[in-house]
């Protein structure tokens, strides 16, 4: 790709409206939570080694994976968990690696990685976009839009990085403290700063 972005933030920061604003800019978005879905998807290889490794209580009646069911057998067993992410991880990634050089030598790669920080990724990346919103909106949106408790919404931000540890890995920091479409302009803006300058030469399909 011509430019390589890390999109990452805490949960229900943002992400996929800056990487959706991204997309209708000309990136090509590569979603990690799709591909972990992808990759596990009925028939493939992937949910064969989980149903190998987990049994098939891990299946659904109609052969998709389910979720419920896998999230309740790692959840207090983290042989399970680390079996799991044997198998998810390194399909994710392959899948990634492959999408991306598929995306071409002009292309503007954003690769929308919940875990970017915790997992160390930031030096894989040309530039590494940090999204970020106030905890407390985020618990608010997590109950409100997907039905969480307010315990379980504050469990996954305490899982997760602190917002210190991914500003010390931006090299953009985007922060969502207004509206929907204040984060879509701010992103906006951030495509004409950092991103626009990597694409001057180039014409589009000629
Ligand atoms: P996840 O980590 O769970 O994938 P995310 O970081 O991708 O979440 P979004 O899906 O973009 O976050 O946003 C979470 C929810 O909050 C969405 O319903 C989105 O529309 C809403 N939202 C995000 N920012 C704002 C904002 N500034 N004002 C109002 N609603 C917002």
């Amino acid at each position: 790709p011509r430019l390589h972005i890390g999109l990452t933030g805490g949960i229900a920061s943002g992400k996929s409206t800056v990487a959706a604003e991204l997309s209708a800019l000309g990136a090509i978005v590569v979603d990690a939570d799709a591909l972990s879905r992808a990759v596990v998807a009925p028939g493939s290889e992937g949910l064969r080694s989980v149903r190998e490794s987990l049994g098939p209580a891990a299946i659904a009646a109609d052969g998709s994976m389910d979720r419920a069911a896998v999230a309740k057998l790692v959840f207090a067993d983290p042989e399970a968990r680390a079996l799991l992410n044997g198998i998810i991880h390194p399909l994710v990634r392959a899948e990634g690696r492959r999408l991306v050089s598929e995306a071409g030598p002009d292309a503007v790669v954003v690769q929308d990685v919940p875990l970017l920080v915790e997992s160390g990724q930031a030096g894989a990346y040309d530039l590494v976009l940090v999204v970020e919103a106030d905890p407390e909106e985020r618990v608010e949106r997590m109950v409100r839009d997907r039905g969480m408790t307010e315990d379980d919404a504050r469990a996954r931000i305490a899982a997760q990085a602190t917002d210190e540890q991914r500003r010390a890995a931006a090299d953009v920091l985007i922060v969502n403290d207004a509206g929907l479409e204040d984060l879509r302009r701010t992103t906006r803006r951030v495509w004409e700063h950092y991103v626009a300058p990597h694409l001057e030469g180039l014409t589009n399909g000629s």
